[in-house]
């Protein structure tokens, strides 16, 4: 494009280009006044133990309540704090508010686990494990209430460094959870090389699984390996009766999904759950 605009003329950007530059300056300036003015909240969705049907855990989804645009979700910015480095401090947010969230819960006679997601670029250096760790010496227990979430992506860069992050988690008593298994390259096989305790089927293997047979062996044969390496399974993406009934049969521990619950606010969970416990659904 800039040959085409002439010998003198020096176009370093496209349009295009010049607009997604602008974006991104305008988005970095946002999320840093964001970060300041602490307009990031989290939402929580249940994870159900589809034997009892009772509450096992819930995630923690980060939101930006942005004043000019609302309630943004995640898919629409942790990319770029990823890239920019801003998921370090909005992380180290995150894990402050989940375990807060948490010790709130706990006094109140509620022990619940809450799963927060970590990104490779939070996993570079052993901030992160440190600063859960001061938040449990500083606590009255000496092993967390946080679980991690990871993606494969977490170990492509530096395995043995991830590894030994993995461990020192799991010291403090911190599970760690698998996301969206099946959208990356690895085998259950090889994923036994790595300190995991819970796999989560991604979402796109779940979705119509009632009707789809191909998902279902799929599916099946996933599990049969999953119980021979002693890893838990959970299904993402849970949204209707047929899907939660199929993954019951055939064995899957636990689910997750707009079936069950979308993921809220902290009081609006404390009221779904106030009101399963009156319907006796979760004890
Ligand atoms: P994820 O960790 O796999 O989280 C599950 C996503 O699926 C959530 O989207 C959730 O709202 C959505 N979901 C749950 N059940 C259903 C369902 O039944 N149907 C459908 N269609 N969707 C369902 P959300 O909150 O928009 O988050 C998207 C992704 O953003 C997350 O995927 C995770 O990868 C990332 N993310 C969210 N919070 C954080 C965070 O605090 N840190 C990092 N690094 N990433 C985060
Ligand atoms: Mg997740
Ligand atoms: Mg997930
Ligand atoms: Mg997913």
């Amino acid at each position: 494009a800039a040959k085409e605009a002439g010998k003198h003329t020096y176009r370093v950007f496209s349009p295009e280009m010049n607009q997604k530059v602008a974006k991104c300056i305008w988005l970095d300036t946002e999320l840093r006044r964001a970060i300041e003015e602490k307009q990031f909240v989290l939402h929580y969705q249940p994870l159900i133990n589809l034997c009892t049907g009772r509450l096992h855990s819930v995630e923690a989804l980060l939101r930006w309540q942005s004043t000019s645009r609302g309630l943004v979700p995640p898919g629409e910015f942790i990319r770029f704090t990823e890239e920019s480095g801003l998921i370090v401090p909005i992380g180290r947010w995150l894990m402050q508010e989940a375990v807060s969230q948490a010790e709130h819960w706990r006094e109140n006679g509620l022990d619940i686990r809450i799963s927060i997601n970590v990104s490779a670029r939070q996993l570079r250096d052993a901030e992160i494990v440190n600063q859960l760790r001061e938040l449990v010496e500083r606590s009255h227990s000496t092993r967390t209430l946080i679980d991690i979430e990871l993606t494969e992506s977490c170990f492509i860069e530096d395995e043995k460094a991830a590894v030994e992050l993995m461990r020192q988690f799991k010291q403090l008593g911190a599970r760690i959870l698998l996301d969206d298994f099946g959208t990356g390259y690895s085998s259950l096989s090889q994923l036994t090389r790595l300190p995991i305790d819970v796999i989560k089927l991604d979402r796109s293997f779940i979705t119509g699984i009632d009707q789809n047979f191909q998902a279902q062996s799929l599916v099946r044969s996933v599990l049969s390996l999953a119980r021979a390496f002693g890893f838990t399974i959970v299904a993402e993406g849970v949204e209707t009766e047929r899907e939660v009934q199929f993954l019951k049969d055939i064995g899957v521990d636990y689910a997750q999904g707009f079936f069950y619950a979308r993921p809220m606010a902290a009081d609006t969970f404390e009221a779904w759950l106030a009101d399963k416990k009156k319907l006796r659904l979760i004890a």
